[in-house]
């Protein structure tokens, strides 16, 4: 077969357009890009191996290895992990398949400032791409564990690529860039330099499990013709299996952002070191901000599942409920068959049991946050509270916990959210139930009429946007006994709640207004219940309101895409 040369797709081309000029002013990172790709393969070659022995691969000795070439001013990163077909070279290398990235290059044109553009890089998974910020050549030789030919990925970064299948390529990829120039005024970016190199594996990936080795420069050994030792650069220790102190903040952080493809920083790192008869341990981590893709159908959710400091899966869904869907990390089980799979992890009854130790911890340090840190909480309510409130309805066990961490906007403040907590300690003498109201924005709600009376008595209302809010308000019915009542529903008599005697007022004046109340009820009788007098306008002349145990329109919609 002859090497074909193709076109990269148009948003391919947008982004090496984007790396050849460089939007990143930190390039060291294209090499940590490179390496995270290595080590993916490495795990993947492992797992492989491990469901199917037959797979003619070796796995004696899986690592990655770095060499660099100052004459010829290039670099390559090499791993003897699982590799690509031909086909899926083009599909993976070639093409720009997922939706993520798409995202990304609209983000990209709208961000305005520099470090914005920058990080957005990262979080897109444009990993294989970043190559180009510091080559102009980039060439690609790979071959798929099992399979005996190979193949040969080149391309300048411009329009085309090309792709030739090749006779001898070790299993495994290798990616050689052919650098830019150097720089003579900035030695600093010298990626020929072992010294360099090393730097920059120590920063970014010295937590990778698999050896990262360089090979020394041939000559600048002194013992003559003796091949150079290969050098490890990286420590390779699982930072879950360290003890707390001696592991830098830093060093999480930079755990969080492989795993996460993230480039800022968590919010929070949270650890947890489980003993006894089903022995475990976490480190899970709560982004900064909510991807862009936390409501579609498609997120990928869930913890990266190690057995024994053996990678076993990405996404593992069973280990955190969906309402947790945004939290990040690992978890290292000492007990699970390396040999499990999706389906039985679904019925494990240890992993039933991690499932609730996780999310009692995770809930935990929301709680510590909100005590001992507004500001966090402040950011992980405003990015995460849409997705928590879910567990109000899914997670009856936990809800009380959820309650307790939940922040509602109110009539009581203009901007700060206000917990369940706080509004019991402001209710009015004689106020018996928690009043909220739903709908789409808080502009509109408080436009509402059912707000007036209460505006008028200087009654707190919770104001609720969410479309989750009407579901989990309903379900969870009340709080420390008092009652949670959507002012839009049923009767609510403001006047009985102040004093008593208004009673005998009330009944006097129905009898009064009888007749236009009867009149009024014939005329609509197609689309209302009943016409009542009430006490909740002071301005509007009238309002519709549902009953008690009516579903409102909303809810209605939500519960049939519950599949209720
Ligand atoms: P990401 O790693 O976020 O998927 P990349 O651009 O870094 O995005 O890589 C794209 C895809 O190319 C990877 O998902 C993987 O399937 C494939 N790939 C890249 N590098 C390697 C490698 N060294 N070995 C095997 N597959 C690789
Ligand atoms: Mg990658």
């Amino acid at each position: 077969m002859p090497a074909e040369t193709l076109e990269f797709q148009v948003e391919a081309r947008q982004l090496l357009q984007l790396m050849i000029h460089s939007v990143y002013s930190n390039k060291d990172v294209f090499l940590r890009e490179l390496v995270s790709n290595a080590s993916d393969a490495l795990d993947k070659l492992r797992l492989e191996k491990l469901r199917d022995d037959s797979l003619d691969a070796d796995v004696s000795d899986l690592h990655i290895e770095i060499d660099v070439d100052k004459d010829a001013r290039t670099l390559t990163v090499r791993d003897n992990g699982i590799g690509m077909s031909y086909d899926e070279v083009g599909q993976l290398i070639g093409t720009i398949a997922n939706s993520g990235t798409a995202q990304f290059l609209k983000e990209l044109r709208e961000a305005k400032d520099g470090a914005n553009t920058e990080g957005l890089i990262g979080q897109f998974g444009v990993g294989f791409y970043s190559g180009f910020m510091v080559a102009d050549e980039v060439t690609l030789v790979t071959r798929r564990a099992g399979e005996t030919k190979g193949t040969r990925w080149t391309s300048r970064g411009e329009d085309t690529y090309t792709l030739e299948p090749v006779d001898d390529a070790p299993q495994g990829t290798s990616v050689t860039l052919h650098l830019k120039p150097a720089d003579p005024e900035n030695q600093l970016h010298d990626y020929t330099s072992p010294w360099k190199i090393r730097e920059i594996v120590k920063r970014y990936s010295d937590f990778i499990t698999w050896p990262i080795r360089m090979v020394p420069e041939r000559g600048s050994d002194t013992d003559g013709d003796k091949a150079p030792e290969p050098e490890t650069l990286n420590s390779m220790k699982a930072l879950w299996a360290r003890s707390r102190d001696e592991v830098l903040d830093d060093e999480y952080h930079d755990l969080y952002k492989h795993i996460a493809h993230d480039w800022r920083d968590p919010l929070e790192t949270i650890r947890l070191q489980a003993e006894g008869t089903f022995e475990f341990q976490a480190l899970l981590f709560l982004p900064e901000h909510a991807p862009y893709d936390l409501f579609t159908r498609d997120f990928k959710r869930g913890v990266q599942l190690y057995v024994k400091r053996v990678f076993i899966m990405d996404d593992c869904e069973a280990l955190l409920p969906q309402y947790l869907r945004f939290v990040k990390g690992v978890v290292d089980a000492a007990d699970l068959s390396l040999n499990v799979s999706r389906e039985i992890l679904q019925q494990d009854r240890h992993i039933e049991m991690m499932r609730r130790r996780l999310t009692k911890k995770v809930l935990s340090t929301v709680k510590d946050l909100m005590a001992k840190n507004p500001d966090k909480y402040a950011t992980f309510w405003r990015e995460f509270g849409t997705v928590l409130k879910e567990g109000l309805v899914t997670d009856p066990e936990n809800r009380d916990a959820i309650l307790a961490v939940s922040s509602f906007a109110s009539t009581h403040h203009d901007s700060e959210p206000t917990t369940l907590k706080s509004y019991v300690e402001r209710m009015k003498d004689g106020q018996e139930d928690i009043y909220y109201l739903t709908g789409e924005s808080r502009q509109s709600i408080e436009n509402s009429p059912h707000m007036e009376a209460f505006r008028d008595r200087g009654i707190e209302v919770l104001l609720l946007t969410d479309p989750v809010d009407e579901v989990w308000a309903d379900a969870v019915g009340e709080y420390e006994g008092k009652k949670l009542r959507s002012v839009a529903k049923g009767q609510i008599d403001l006047d009985a709640e102040e004093d008593d005697e208004g009673e005998g007022e009330k009944e006097k004046q129905t009898e009064d207004f009888a007749a236009l109340l009867g009149w009024m009820k014939e005329q609509l009788a197609e689309d209302i219940k009943d016409v009542r007098l009430s006490s909740r306008l002071t301005v509007s002349p009238a309002c519709v309101v549902s009953d008690t145990g009516d579903l409102t329109p909303a809810l209605e919609n939500m519960y049939r895409a519950m599949g209720q």
